[in-house]
Parts: structure tokens; C-alpha cells; sequence
């Protein structure tokens, strides 16, 4: 195996027995890139000096036996994520050249820990679509197959993962973008509990929602990035100071006598058939390891969607109001006055879809809309966080399918917003509701695409989360699928 296929545990078992040095890996990552990026276009930037520089640092680190579980291990991060002295773009025009001067706390955590940071990946314009096909920078393809989106917001953080462009990612989910991308790519994707994670220098789409997790080969890899970025921040008020668990606890392999939920709303007609297959054989696995299955309801899912698209361009239109050209990012050139230069930055600053995004949720705020649709909306979603509450009475975790369906085609979708915001059918109640769910490879199409499955957990349970998905995992062969580049 190639050093750059590894996973960060694989990887940490080497370095630590000093079979390798984490300069050796990361020029070995990079080489990967050299070869397979202008295919893929996962990376917004690549930062191949201060890369290296930290590996230098790392190895020091690990020769004087300071060695910790991210020590060394080159990863690639969602250009949403403010990176000091790195530019950060969320793959809009109108941040084209803003470089921020201090690191988000993620980005911190991870480099307190000695990981690599190997650059910034893609993703759809201010993390608005499922596609990757937003993004000002140009659009990222699927490792699986090259004619297909990535799936998004954070395809390049999942195709770098997916093509071996890094050895982990981080991404970012406001409602499913970590868990679907994950699933076109055929990678496991974590969105932990609201508030686990501290959302301090993560670029604001929907506040109440947004949250970052990580992007890996494996679950065992995603409890250990979740361990390195979780805890409380006093720079994040809505991070919560419950303590962190030790995750690697968790993969005990076990899951005898565990309640799985399906829930009947999620299992329906016109679902395709290959994706309807695949999860139904795997809760039949997970029922062969000892899991018990529960029929569950969740009545109000068939409003997530339009609630989630009232609630999130609403907190949108809000946050991205300080984009106006003045304080940073692009100002347009020749205005007439300050009102004239505002509008002109924004006008050609933003992409159509963020401008959308903006146009829905400010309508949605407005005085005379406000009571019938955001006040309504902020209600449904109170029902649709009941309906989790009502459910985990019955059950442990909650399973389903990630996306209702494999990675489409680049194009397929971009002429019709409302085909393009069902992908998130499945993922975006999970948002609104607060609570963790992973997805994982289940299985893959005949025609060689992933498909993948989605574990829901309570609040604050990432620990029952990790451990179903770890055990269905370790019982089945799909992690281990590599895409042929
Ligand atoms: N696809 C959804 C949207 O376009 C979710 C995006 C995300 O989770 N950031 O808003």
C-alpha cells in the first residue's frame, strides 16, 4: 500500500515506530496530488511550503516522543475554515483574495495536535449546494467517476479523501453537507451533535445549523478527528461545555441488543432501487450482529425541506450581510457612492445561487412574511425535533439511507433548484433536530458508484453513533474500495 492510501491510524502506527517520517508521507501525499488533482480539482489552495514546514515540526515532535494521534498526518481542510495567513475563500468571488489573520478554532485544534495541513479543498459558493458545482473556482468531479459531481457542499474535502489527495478532511454540514458528499465519494462523514464542535472561524451560512465534523477512510479515523476538534470554546457561545468522551471507547465492536429505528417515512416509493437495496442489506447485517430492529415514525419529515430552505436563507441573508465591499474581500471598482458601491460588490461578488439564497431569506424576514413563513418555519422545526425526541424513546440509533441516490452527473441538476435541494431529502431533519449521524459506504451500484448508508444518534451520543457504524463497518469490505485513478 501506498503511504498516501493510509488511514491516520495506519499512518500513526508508522510514524510512531518510526518506520516513516511525516515529511516522507506528506511528499508522498503530495506527489499523489501532483498526479491526480488536475483530473479531480479537489483544492481551492495548496500550501506545499508551510506543509512541509509543519511535517519538519512534526518529526521533531515525534523524535522527543511528543507523538499524538494527528501528529504528522497530512489533512486537507474545507476553504471555510479561516486559516491565518492563508486565504480563505468559501469558493466565492467576493473572498477571491481575503486572508484572514487568525485560524478558526478547528483549524487550531487540529495544529495544537501537529497535523498537516495540506491546503484548502472546494465546495459549492458559502457551502449552498449538494454538487460542488457553485463554487467560483470551478467544479470538482468524483474520484469514482470523473463525469459525476462529488456530491457538496464539501466535494473537495470528500473527493481529496476519495482519491487519496490526503489522508483525512474536514468539512462542514448545515444539511448534509458532510454526510452526502461522503456518501458520493464513498467515504465516511460525521456531523456531530450541534454545539460539539466549535464553529469560531468557520465562515457563517446558517448559524443554527452549521457545524463541522470530519471526513475520513474510516470510523476509527472519524473518532479520532472528532476527539481532536470537539470540546467547548469560549469563543463560540453555542459550543457546549458537556466533557468529551474518549470516542476510541466506543468502537467496541458490539452492538448486541442495540435498538435500530427505521423510520417508515424514509423507506418510499421511487427511491432508487439499487440505494433501497443496499441499506436494507445492510440493517439485515447489522441485525445478523445482535441489533434489534424498530419500526419508527418521523411524521413531520415531509416539511425538512421546505423548512429547512426558509430557516437557513434566512440566518444566510442575515450573515452574509457584512459582505458589502468595505471591510474585506472584493469591492467593486468605479462606484458612484458608498450605497452604489455596496451594491455593486455584492452584485458581482456573489453567484447566483448565494444571491438566491439571499433573495429567499430575506423575503422570508421580511415584515409583512415574517409570522407566515419564518415564524412558521422556526414551529415545524420545533415539531420536526419532537418527532427525534418521540423517536429515540423507542430506539438507540436511527438508520436510513444518506442520499436517495448515487452521485448524478455534472450538469444534471443545475437547472433546476428545487431537484437539486431534494439530495439533502434524507440529511437535513438531522440539522434542524441538532443531533450527530454519520454516513458510511454500504455498498456500491452496478455501474461502480458508493452508495451510503446513514446512522442517527441523541444529542451528544456520538458515541453510539461510532460504535453501530464501527461495527457494521469492521463486518463488511466496503471502506476498503479504493477509486481507480
Ligand atoms: N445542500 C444543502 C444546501 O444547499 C446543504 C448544504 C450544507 O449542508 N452546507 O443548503
Amino acid at each position: 500500500m501506498k503511504l498516501y492510501e493510509l488511514t491516520i491510524h495506519e499512518l500513526h502506527e508508522k510514524l510512531k515506530n518510526k518506520e516513516v517520517s511525516s515529511v516522507e508521507a506528506t511528499r508522498e501525499v503530495f506527489s499523489r496530488i501532483d498526479a491526480v488533482e488536475d483530473k479531480v480539482r479537489s483544492f481551492v489552495t495548496i500550501t506545499r511550503d508551510e506543509a512541509l514546514k509543519q511535517a519538519e515540526d512534526a518529526d521533531k515532535r515525534i523524535a522527543a516522543g511528543d507523538i499524538r494521534p494527528l501528529t504528522g498526518i497530512p489533512i486537507a481542510v474545507k476553504d471555510i475554515f479561516c486559516t491565518k495567513g492563508i486565504r480563505t475563500t468559501c469558493s466565492s468571488k467576493i473572498l477571491e483574495t481575503f486572508i484572514p489573520p487568525y485560524d478558526s478554532t478547528v483549524v487550531a485544534k487540529l495544529k495544537e495536535e501537529g497535523a498537516v495541513i495540506l491546503g484548502k479543498t472546494n465546495m459549492d459558493e458559502f457551502a449552498m449546494g449538494s454538487s460542488t458545482e457553485t463554487s467560483f473556482f470551478g467544479i470538482t468531479r468524483n474520484p469514482w467517476d470523473l463525469a459525476r459531481v462529488p456530491g457538496g457542499s464539501s466535494g473537495g474535502s470528500a473527493s481529496s479523501v476519495a482519491a487519496s489527495e490526503c489522508i483525512a478532511s474536514i468539512g462542514t454540514d448545515t444539511g448534509g453537507s458532510i454526510r452526502q458528499p461522503a456518501s458520493c465519494c464513498g467515504i465516511v462523514g460525521l456531523k456531530p451533535t450541534y454545539g460539539r464542535v466549535s464553529r469560531y472561524g468557520m465562515i457563517a451560512f446558517a448559524s443554527s445549523l452549521d457545524q463541522g465534523g470530519p471526513m475520513t477512510k474510516d470510523v476509527m479515523d472519524a473518532s479520532i478527528m472528532l476527539q481532536a476538534i470537539a470540546g467547548h470554546d469560549r469563543m463560540d457561545s453555542t459550543s457546549v461545555g458537556i466533557a468529551v468522551p474518549d470516542y476510541s471507547k466506543a468502537l467496541s465492536g458490539n452492538i448486541k441488543g442495540l435498538r435500530i429505528g427505521l423510520p417508515k417515512e424514509y423507506f418510499i416509493e421511487g427511491m432508487d432501487r439499487e440505494v433501497d437495496e443496499s441499506v436494507r442489506k445492510a440493517v439485515k447485517d447489522m441485525e445478523k450482529l445482535g441489533a434489534e430492529v424498530v419500526e419508527i415514525t418521523l411524521p413531520h419529515t415531509e416539511y425538512a425541506v421546505a423548512v429547512y430552505y426558509l430557516v437557513a436563507t434566512a440566518e444566510a441573508s442575515s450573515n452574509l450581510a457584512r459582505f458589502d465591499g468595505a471591510k474585506y474581500g472584493y469591492r467593486a471598482k468605479n462606484a458612484k457612492d458608498l450605497l452604489d458601491m455596496y451594491k455593486r460588490s455584492r452584485a458581482e461578488g456573489f453567484g447566483s445561487e448565494v444571491k438566491r439564497r439571499i433573495m429567499l431569506g430575506t423575503y422570508a424576514l421580511s415584515s409583512g412574511y415574517y409570522d407566515a413563513y419564518y415564524l412558521k418555519a422556526q414551529k415545524a422545526r420545533t415539531l420536526i425535533k419532537k418527532d427525534f425526541d418521540d423517536a429515540f424513546k423507542k430506539c438507540d440509533v436511527i438508520v436510513t439511507p444518506t442520499a436517495p441516490t448515487p452521485a448524478f452527473k455534472i450538469g444534471e441538476k443545475t437547472a433546476d433548484p428545487l431537484q437539486m435541494y431534494l439530495s439533502d431529502i434524507f440529511t437535513i431533519s438531522v440539522n434542524l433536530a441538532g443531533v450527530p449521524a454519520i454516513s458510511l459506504p454500504c455498498g456500491f451500484t452496478g455501474s461502480n458508484l458508493p452508495i451510503g448508508l446513514q446512522i442517527i444518534g441523541k444529542g451528544f451520543d456520538e458515541e453510539t453513533v461510532l460504535r453501530a457504524a464501527h461495527s457494521y463497518e469492521q463486518a463488511t469490505e466496503w471502506h476498503k474500495k479504493r477509486a481507480n485513478l
